[in-house]
């Protein structure tokens, strides 16, 4: 191997790692916009199984008043895991994207509902 073709190799090698790093930068981007995406999905979700428990509720008491619902409403545990593990639960545009480790008054506000 001459001192020429070394340099090509190493020139080489740069590119690939940059091209690597490129990579890595914009599969990290995508990785946090699902991430995003699912817990607002799952928000979302609690948000409706909170209306249908809601409106079960009422039908039982309609119907059935000493049938008491005994199932307690789960949504807000929910609610309060995802807040802990660092994501927006409040409406509005930060709905679902990472707290990155800031406190949010209006995602305290939806959990003391
Ligand atoms: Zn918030």
């Amino acid at each position: 191997m001459n001192r020429s073709d070394i340099f090509e190799k190493l020139a080489h090698l740069e590119e690939n790692i940059n091209q690597i790093n490129h990579d890595m930068v914009n599969l990290k981007n995508l990785t946090v916009e699902l991430i995003e995406e699912n817990v607002a999905l799952q928000i979302e979700n609690e948000n409706l199984k909170t209306l249908i428990d809601k409106e079960e509720k009422t039908k039982k008491i309609e119907t059935d008043k000493k049938n008491q619902p005994k199932r307690p409403l789960r949504s807000k545990d929910n609610l309060a895991m995802l807040y802990k593990e660092g994501f927006h639960i409040c409406n509005g545009e930060l709905f679902g994207k990472h707290r990155k480790g800031d406190d949010c008054l209006f995602c305290l506000e939806v959990l003391s509902e």
